[in-house]
C-alpha cells in the first residue's frame, strides 16, 4: 500500500529546496520547489510589512497627534511633580487618606463630567494628586492638560501680543475639547483690584472657562475656602464657585506639610 505522504507528494509536488537568508534582514527562510518553480519568502519581512501598513497613520490619527501636541506645549510641571502618581502620594492624615482613595477612585470611574475640588493648605499633596490623576487619565487615552492658573492666565495674555502665533480661541477651544481639564491653585494667580476691589479680567476668563467646561470634568485644586475665593473673584464670584461645584466633590486635605518631611 501507498503511503499518504507519498500519495500527497504526487498531488502537491512540492519539495524543500533550500534555505536562503533574507537579503534584507539576515533571517533564515526555506525555499521550496513546485511545479510553478522554486517560491519563498521572508516571512519576518512580511510580518513587518503588514505591521508597517497597519500603522501608516491615517488623517485623523495625524490630526489627534497635532491635537495632543499643541495641549502638551501648554503644560508645565515643576521638577518634584514630573514622577507622582496616586500611587507615590503617602497619605499621613485622615483626610489625606481619603484624597488618595477618592482620586483611585476618579480615575477607575472616569466619565468625563464628574469634577472635583482639592481645597487646603500648601504641600498637602493637592498639586501630587491633580496631576496623578492627569497623568493616568492620560495614559488610558483621554484628553487631559494640567495647568497651574498663572500659567493659563499667562499663555491667554500672551496671545494679545502682536508677534503671537496662536490667538486665545485656539485656546479656550483646547480647554473646551478636553476630556479633562485640571486647574491647579486657582486663587493664586494676581488680581489687580479695581474700582469695587476685584480684578474682572481673570474672574471674567475663569467664569467662561468654567462656563464652558459645564457638565465636563475639572479638577480645582486651591489653597482657598469657598468664601475667600467668592470674595476674591468679586461679581463672578458666586457664579464661578457655582459652577465649580456642580457634580463636584470637594475634599479638603489637613495635616501636616506633606513636602515638609522630604526636606533636608
Ligand atoms: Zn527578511
Amino acid at each position: 500500500m501507498e503511503l499518504i505522504s507519498s500519495i500527497l507528494d504526487t498531488k502537491f509536488p512540492i519539495k524543500k529546496y533550500d534555505e536562503k537568508e533574507c537579503e534584507k534582514c539576515d533571517h533564515i527562510y526555506t525555499l521550496y520547489e513546485t511545479p510553478r518553480g522554486i517560491i519563498g519568502a521572508c516571512k519576518h519581512c512580511i510580518d513587518q510589512q503588514l505591521i508597517n501598513e497597519l500603522n501608516v497613520t491615517t488623517k485623523e490619527e495625524r490630526e489627534k497627534r497635532k491635537e495632543r501636541k499643541f495641549i502638551a506645549a501648554f503644560e508645565r510641571v515643576t521638577e518634584d511633580l514630573q514622577e507622582a502618581t496616586i500611587e507615590s502620594y503617602e497619605p499621613i492624615e485622615k483626610s489625606q487618606i481619603k484624597a488618595k482613595k477618592i482620586a483611585t477612585e476618579y480615575v477607575a470611574s472616569f466619565d468625563g463630567i464628574h469634577s472635583l475640588i482639592f481645597s487646603g493648605n500648601c504641600g498637602l499633596g493637592k498639586s501630587h494628586l491633580s496631576f496623578a490623576i492627569t497623568k493616568a487619565l492620560r495614559q488610558k487615552g483621554y484628553k487631559t492638560l494640567y495647568i497651574k492658573v498663572t500659567d493659563l492666565f499667562d499663555h491667554i495674555k500672551n496671545t494679545y501680543k502682536p508677534d503671537s502665533k496662536i490667538n486665545d480661541l485656539q485656546i479656550f477651544k483646547m480647554i473646551n475639547g478636553l476630556d479633562l481639564l485640571v486647574l491647579d491653585d486657582i486663587g493664586s494667580e494676581y488680581v489687580k483690584a479695581n474700582e469695587y476691589g476685584h480684578e474682572s479680567w481673570a474672574s471674567d476668563v475663569l467664569y467662561k472657562i468654567f462656563d464652558m467646561r459645564l457638565n465636563k470634568s475639572i479638577i480645582c485644586s486651591t489653597n482657598y475656602s469657598e468664601s475667600m475665593l467668592t470674595e476674591k473673584y468679586g461679581n463672578n464670584g458666586q457664579r464661578i464657585i457655582d459652577r465649580m461645584m456642580d457634580l463636584s466633590t470637594a475634599i479638603r486635605i489637613e495635616g501636616e506639610s506633606y513636602r515638609r518631611k522630604e526636606r533636608f
